[in-house]
């Protein structure tokens, strides 16, 4: 953008008349400029030092100093934006090269010098120092939001201190993370999603002073700085008001937008002085306000290093886990819902840490999942699922379905059909004893590319389940849409089905939603006879749950089958673990139990 403002031009020459010669130029050349000038190198390191220039017309030949020195000096050791053009008295292509290739804008020979050439060159500079000062400018905010990027973060930082330690307050950095932005930009699309983060960038300006520093650090991630409060109860109040604000919907075009945030605060200089430290201190406090159920803030304080410290350590461990063999599967059956008989097993991941024992997957799987270990882990379990499946068909037992869990990182962007085809041939197992169950929160994020994925799985003949049925945000559309076979209702809507009414009322409605649309419906967590009776009364496919039985070992789930069809009539009494997962039926009569006979095989 060229403006109307002279152009600030300092002339490095020492000869008299070759000075004048650029000022009769520039004179007749049209422009508007202000020109200082000085006759050797280390005047003109002086002169940039001390003030601003927008083009330097530098001689090559100073009586102190070499022209390449200088510019040297002048380019390397200072900040300066100004452009530069060489002044010669001869003709040297090689040398025209050299100074160029340094990053002069231009070189011209004093013979040639007419106010033409003289406007062009400096035209041509001051374009280019404007194009700089844009892309700085640019590169300084964001351009979605218009607020400063990350990379003014420790400036502000800095400043915000130094202003602190006068008054003898604290700066306050409050980190914010949206809470599930991606379902927004996942369900509305990533326009709405922009406009969102606009609306939001906006709202926090609005709930902050013009003191505080808003930044946009990337994605739906934001930074306050608040510099001169007293203590923290001012960030206490400053959160407390933000979050107020966002509980207030949001219009993104004509739909009203819910979105909460969570936040994370740290205390400068309290918590650390460089940005380096702040963010990470702050990101420790965010990552336990999502952890108390997001909409929150919380406080960073020290034993949150030690938290991070045992993060960190686990996922090294998880690293070295899958060479080190220290996964196991573990098996639970699933039985036909009016039978009692074993319709399959669900194949459930476990741990064998050397020195922490068997950690569930609740544990780990979201860690696998930032790491995206889950990808190579996720290989394992099929793979390893695949085979035991093959292996129960030599000993006998027809295990004709067994499920495999995915998770939404392998279905996004890894090489699954891939991984699955070559188990496949690996192993020799038909893919119709194959069914993956996919969370209905990840099925729900970009519904489009996972579609593709499970719709090549099913077209071998494999089927798909819908996981923890209930607890998304699942349209019927989007199930229309999918290709799915079966639902399966999460956990909590069971265990609580006999003590509330909704959640009973909730299951019905699913089983029926899944009949009018042509899914079966299965019950996972069934730990009571009366639990099972009401899902039965339902007309619910499938059950599965400690009351049938827990996750086993593979030997033990083949030795739990055995007794489970030997002793039909007993199927629908509570099985005693002995601690080791051999399982012994309580042989009670139940007075349902006709309902749960199942053909003898
Ligand atoms: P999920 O797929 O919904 O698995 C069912 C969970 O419920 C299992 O927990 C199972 O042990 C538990 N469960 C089954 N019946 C009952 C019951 O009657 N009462 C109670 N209280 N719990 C019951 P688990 O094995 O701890 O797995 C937890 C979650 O971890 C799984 O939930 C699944 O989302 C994930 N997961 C497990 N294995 C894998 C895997 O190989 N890959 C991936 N991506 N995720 C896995
Ligand atoms: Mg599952
Ligand atoms: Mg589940």
């Amino acid at each position: 953008m060229l403006t109307n403002t002279p152009i600030q031009i300092l002339l490095v020459e020492d000869d008299e008349v070759d000075r004048s010669i650029v000022r009769r130029a520039l004179s007749n050349s049209g422009l508007a400029f202000e020109m200082q000038e000085v006759f050797d190198g280390a005047d003109a390191v002086e002169a940039v030092a001390s003030r601003h220039f927008d083009c330097i017309i530098l001689d090559y030949n100073l009586p102190d100093q070499d022209g390449s020195d200088v510019f040297e000096s002048i380019t390397r050791n200072q900040d300066t934006t100004a452009a530069v053009i060489f002044l010669t008295g001869e003709d040297s292509e090689e040398l025209a090269l050299s100074v160029m290739e340094s990053g002069a804008v231009d070189f011209l020979n004093k013979n040639d010098l007419t106010p033409a050439i003289l406007q062009r060159a400096i035209r041509f500079a001051r374009a280019r120092q404007s194009f700089l000062s844009e892309l700085t400018r640019i590169g300084r905010r964001d351009s979605l939001t218009g607020l400063p990027n990350r990379s003014v973060l420790e400036d502000t930082l800095t400043n915000a201190l130094a202003q602190c330690r006068r008054s003898k307050t604290v700066v306050a950095a409050l980190l914010l993370d949206l809470d599930h932005f991606k379902d927004v930009n996942d369900t509305m699309g990533h326009p709405a999603g922009d406009e969102l983060l606009q609306a939001i960038a906006k709202q926090l300006k609005f709930s902050t002073r013009e003191s505080d520093t808003v930044i946009r650090l990337g994605g739906d991630e934001f930074i306050i700085l608040a510099p001169n409060m007293e203590d923290e109860q001012g960030a206490q109040q400053l959160a407390e008001k933000i979050l107020d604000a966002m509980s207030q919907p949001i219009l993104i075009g004509e739909d009203q937008v819910h979105i909460s945030t969570s936040i994370g605060i740290a205390i400068a200089p309290n918590d650390g002085t460089s940005s380096a430290k702040i963010l990470k201190s702050a990101d420790l406090a965010l990552y336990k306000a999502k952890g108390g159920g997001r909409a929150r803030c919380c406080f960073y304080d020290e034993s949150m290093d030690i938290k991070a410290h045992y993060r960190g350590q686990m996922e090294r461990d998880l690293r070295q886990a899958l060479q080190r063999q220290e996964f196991e599967l573990y098996y639970q059956p699933k039985v036909n819902a009016k039978t009692g008989a074993m319709i399959g097993v669900e194949a459930l991941l476990r741990w064998n840490h050397p020195e922490r024992g068997l950690v569930a997957p609740d544990e780990f799987v979201p860690l696998a999942e930032a790491t995206r270990l889950i990808i190579p882990i996720g290989e394992w379990v099929l793979r390893t699922a695949s085979a035991q499946v093959m292996a129960w068909e030599k000993q006998g037992l027809h295990v004709t379905n067994c499920s495999v869990n995915l998770s939404a990182v392998q279905l996004s962007d890894s090489p699954l059909l891939e991984v699955f085809d070559s188990v496949l041939s690996e192993t020799g197992i038909n893919p119709s004893c194959l069914e993956f169950e996919i969370t209905e929160g990840a099925l729900m994020k970009g519904i489009d590319t996972i579609a593709a994925c499970l719709q090549a799985m099913r077209d071998k003949g494999s089927s798909i389940t819908v996981d923890d049925f209930g607890t998304g945000y699942s349209s019927l559309v989007h199930l229309k849409q999918l290709p799915l076979d079966k639902l399966k209702i999460d956990r909590s809507f069971i265990s609580n089905m006999l003590t509330s009414m909704n959640d009973a009322e909730i299951t019905n409605m699913i089983v029926s939603l899944g009949r009018s649309i042509g899914l079966e419906v299965i019950a996972e967590g069934a730990e009571t006879e009366a639990e099972v009776d009401m899902l039965q009364n339902f007309g619910c496919d499938q059950i599965q749950g400690y009351f049938y039985s827990r996750p086993l070992p593979a030997d033990q789930l083949f030795a739990w089958h055995q007794r489970h069809n030997l002793v039909p009539r007993d199927v629908h009494s509570r099985p005693v673990e002995d601690g080791h997962g051999n399982l012994a039926p309580q042989g009670q009569v139940s007075e349902a139990q006709h309902l749960h006979l199942y053909p003898a095989p």
